[in-house]
């Protein structure tokens, strides 16, 4: 990070900084974060998991849902003796999580941990999932979201602009919201830059406007609408003299996402794997491509269909423990996400890698003859044919594509030429459908997926 100097709260004090008692905490343990990352794998895994035998017996013992479901697979909390006994604990999936959220919520939240939150995340994946979390998880990711800034050396006296979902009425164009400091993280210790927002739902046109307006130094934004924008920069010759580099969160990147942002606004693209009921689960390694899972925050494990644990490269679901929820203790539970582990990283952090995330079950693809994969549909290829602004490809049997276009009707020739180019990335001769729309809706937490499957 790039800070003027950390902030002081303390009368007749300039210098050395002393902030607010809560930014000093936040200090202190951004102090240990600093080392931990540093720690070899094993020393890692070793604090892991006595935090994780702490949160199972306390979970044993105040949720109900544990309780019985432990008994039932004769798991005794005390039988974790070492790091290895960890794949003992039985798993917890994601519809169980959806069926019973009061039962998973502890009776006996510790008061230390401060006050409780609900979280819901949104129906555009599936059914919601509802957690409570406290003011003690807050106060981690505050922790990592400094951290992931310290990587990627950002000034904290810059302005950064957001442009996400918001109801409607709020962060409303031509101005959307503007406000002194970027959040809890940093403007608790610095003296901290502007942050802007923007509501999604408007227009590409005057989401580009605005940012050219704003021009912030830095930019989180969703990939798929990301996609869309720097399209538009590039047919505009638009650029954002200012900006430093963009961050994104909350869906699989798209392909060809990472260049059409380099040769749009010539930046770097850091992605954040994350989701709103266990927080900050991997950040991109500040050196390498790839992502280091934040193993303070989370212990990760990617695992087989007969859940056993995937080796380096091998594809599986993932599976979180999230380290600090008392109040809803997410064990062993499975997200519905499928990844897989690389080799360490050479940068010489001991987090451990994450060589690619591929999305979710329903992001998959299923041939006749029963394969299944997570298909790529490049920008490059589609690009050739026609002015294709967004698309979306729906599976509607196992022979059976739509294809949803926001474009300008395109001739027989170039739906057929379009056609082959599905069926070539697909890798199957499908059935397609064409149909053309004014804009592809996103869902309520502006998840866009470009290809999902109804098969399920
Ligand atoms: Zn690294």
């Amino acid at each position: 990070m790039i800070p003027s100097f950390y902030k002081t709260e303390l009368y007749g004090v300039e210098f050395p900084g002393f902030p607010s008692n809560a930014g000093a905490s936040s200090l202190a343990l951004q102090f240990q974060l600093e080392q931990s990352q540093w720690f070899d794998s094993a020393k890692i895994i070793n604090h892991q998991f006595d935090q994780i035998r702490l949160l199972v017996n306390y979970a044993y013992r105040t949720v109900p849902f544990y309780k019985k479901l432990f008994d039932e697979h004769n798991f005794l909390p005390e039988s974790l003796q070492n790091p290895e006994d960890i794949t003992n604990i039985p798993l917890l999936k994601r519809t169980e999580l959806q069926e019973n959220p009061e039962r998973i919520i502890s009776q006996e939240i510790p008061r230390e941990h401060g006050h409780v939150f609900d979280v819901s995340t949104s129906g555009s994946t599936g059914r919601p999932v509802d957690v409570k979390r406290t003011v003690l998880m807050n106060q981690v990711w505050d922790g990592l979201i400094l951290r992931e800034h310290n990587w990627y050396q950002r000034d904290v006296t810059q302005e950064y602009a957001t442009i996400k979902y918001a109801k409607k009425g709020e962060w409303e164009p031509p101005f959307g919201l503007i406000r002194q400091g970027w959040g809890s993280a940093t403007q608790l210790i610095f003296d901290n830059g502007l942050s802007s927002y923007l509501n999604s739902s408007a227009p590409i046109d005057v989401q580009l406007d605005w940012l050219k307006h704003r021009n912030p130094a830095y930019l989180f934004i969703y990939p798929t609408n990301l996609f869309e924008l720097a399209k538009r920069a590039i047919d505009r010759n638009i650029k954002i003299d200012n900006l430093k580099h963009i961050r994104t969160n909350g869906e699989s990147l798209p392909d060809g996402l990472r260049d059409v942002c380099k040769r749009a606004f010539d930046v770097e693209l850091y992605d954040i794997y994350g989701t709103l009921e266990v927080g900050f689960i991997a950040f991109q390694c500040p050196e390498q491509g790839h992502y280091h899972v934040q193993s303070e925050n989370v212990y990760v494990e990617i695992l087989d269909e007969n859940d056993k644990p995937c080796k380096p490269g091998g594809i599986g679901r993932v599976v979180i423990t999230s380290l600090h929820n008392f109040a809803t203790p997410l064990i062993r539970y499975d997200i519905g996400d499928y990844a897989s582990f690389g080799d360490p990283c050479e940068c010489g952090r001991g987090l451990p890698v994450i060589s690619k995330i591929y999305g979710r079950t329903r992001n998959v693809l299923t041939l006749p003859n029963g394969d299944k994969y997570w298909p790529t549909f490049g920008y490059r290829e589609y690009s050739k044919i026609a002015d294709i602004k967004q698309f979306q490809i729906i599976q509607k049997t196992l022979t059976k594509l739509h294809v949803r276009l926001v474009c300008e009707q395109m001739t027989s020739d170039q739906e057929d030429s379009l056609r082959e180019v599905i069926r070539d990335a697909m890798r199957y001769d499908f059935e397609i459908d064409i149909t053309y729309h004014d804009n592809l809706e996103r869902g309520p937490s502006d998840k866009f997926e470009e290809f999902k499957s109804e098969l399920l």
